[in-house]
This record gives C-alpha cells, sequence and structure tokens, in this order.
C-alpha cells in the first residue's frame, strides 16, 4: 500500500480534503479495497494525520475560488476528525470567495462520538451528504458492514438531525448499482426524513 500526504486532491471543479483513513465501516464496494487513489490522485493512504496547520498550509497553496465545492471527503470517515474538520470549515469560511462547503459522510458520527454532532456540523458547511446505500436496515448492514449494531438507526437519527438544524442542504446517496426498486424505496426513506436522494454513479 502506497502512503503520501495527499491533503487536498481535484475531482472535477471540486477540491476534495483527505483527514483521515480511519473508518467504522467496511463497504463492500469501498474504492480503498482496490485502489491507492480516487480519480488519477497521489495515494489517499496518509503517512500520518495531517494537522490543521498542515491543512491550512496545503489549501494555501491552491486558487480556493475556481472551485466549485470544496468537499470533506478522502480515504476515510471525515467525522472521524470532527474537531479538525469544524476548524478547518471555519478557516475556510473566514477566506475571501469560499467556494461552497460540503461533508461526505457515512451518517455514523453519532456514533464515533458518543453524541448528537448534527448541529455544529450543519453550522460550519452547506451540505451535508449522508451514504444511505441501500433502503432496508438488512441490505444497509450487508453492504456497509459497520462496527455498530445499531447503525441503520443512528444515521437515520443523524440524517433528521441535520434537517432539522435547518442551515444545511441534506442529500442522501446511493449507488446506482442497487436494482431500480431499491433505489425508489431509498427515495421514500430519505424523502420520509426531509432529505434528497442522490444515485451516485459506481466508480470501480
Ligand atoms: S464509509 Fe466510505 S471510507 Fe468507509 S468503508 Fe464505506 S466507502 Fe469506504
Amino acid at each position: 500500500m502506497a502512503k503520501a500526504m495527499t491533503i487536498s486532491y481535484e475531482v472535477g471543479e471540486n477540491l476534495y480534503l483527505n483527514l483521515t483513513n480511519k473508518c467504522p465501516c467496511a463497504c463492500t464496494f469501498c474504492i480503498r479495497n482496490h485502489a491507492d487513489g480516487a480519480y488519477g490522485s497521489d495515494p489517499l493512504w496518509l503517512e500520518h494525520e495531517p494537522t490543521l496547520d498542515e491543512i491550512i498550509a496545503d489549501l494555501n497553496k491552491r486558487k480556493l475560488k475556481k472551485y466549485r465545492e470544496i468537499v470533506f471527503c478522502g480515504y476515510g470517515e471525515p467525522t472521524e476528525r470532527l474537531d479538525v474538520l469544524l476548524e478547518t470549515a471555519a478557516y475556510l469560511r473566514s477566506r475571501e470567495n469560499c467556494p461552497r462547503l460540503r461533508i461526505n459522510t457515512n451518517g455514523l458520527g453519532d456514533l464515533i462520538h458518543g453524541r448528537s454532532i448534527a448541529k455544529e456540523l450543519c453550522y460550519e458547511l452547506d451540505t451535508v451528504s449522508i451514504s444511505l446505500n441501500a433502503p432496508t436496515e438488512k441490505d444497509y448492514m450487508a453492504v456497509t458492514r459497520p462496527k455498530f449494531d445499531n447503525a441503520f438507526e443512528a444515521l437515520q437519527k443523524f440524517t433528521k438531525d441535520c434537517v432539522k438544524a435547518g442551515k444545511a442542504e441534506v442529500i442522501m446517496s446511493v449507488v446506482d448499482v442497487i436494482p431500480p426498486e431499491q433505489i425508489e424505496a431509498s427515495r421514500q426513506l430519505a424523502e420520509k426524513l426531509g432529505a434528497h436522494l442522490r444515485v451516485r454513479e459506481f466508480d470501480d
């Protein structure tokens, strides 16, 4: 496994941030299972988790205003580093012409931290995109393989709390490899929770 200090990398018109390789899931489709990077990036396995100073130094080398969005994503679950994530977002928001800020999360930050994190996250971000992956608990657990037994329930509560926080746009996502009836059931579940469903293309 190749390692590097790839803190930020470009994906289309967006800039993605890679803060951690920690994640409580082992998704069957996770890109980490068969590559060291994503979308032509340098390896996303980190030599060490970057400090806030390292992240800011990296961001200062970029022309932020050229990006459509800055996305907390990377090779791990960004909320594993909630404090650094929030500090990075606050720093970005203090910069002139800061693009929209989004997180791609598995929605299990409440279980990682043992408390509700929706309010503080939604305060700093413009979009919260939560991986739903499947519309039923049985299918979700089979695909996502989280270390928490109550993950499916927790991600729904997290979604509702984000919607209730009322500031950020809240999206749930599935990958287009699941059958159409599961996509439709996912849409109904997302809408019941107050979120929109986004169907992502599978990228291997
Ligand atoms: S939540 Fe994301 S990083 Fe974690 S295993 Fe699933 S796809 Fe991979």
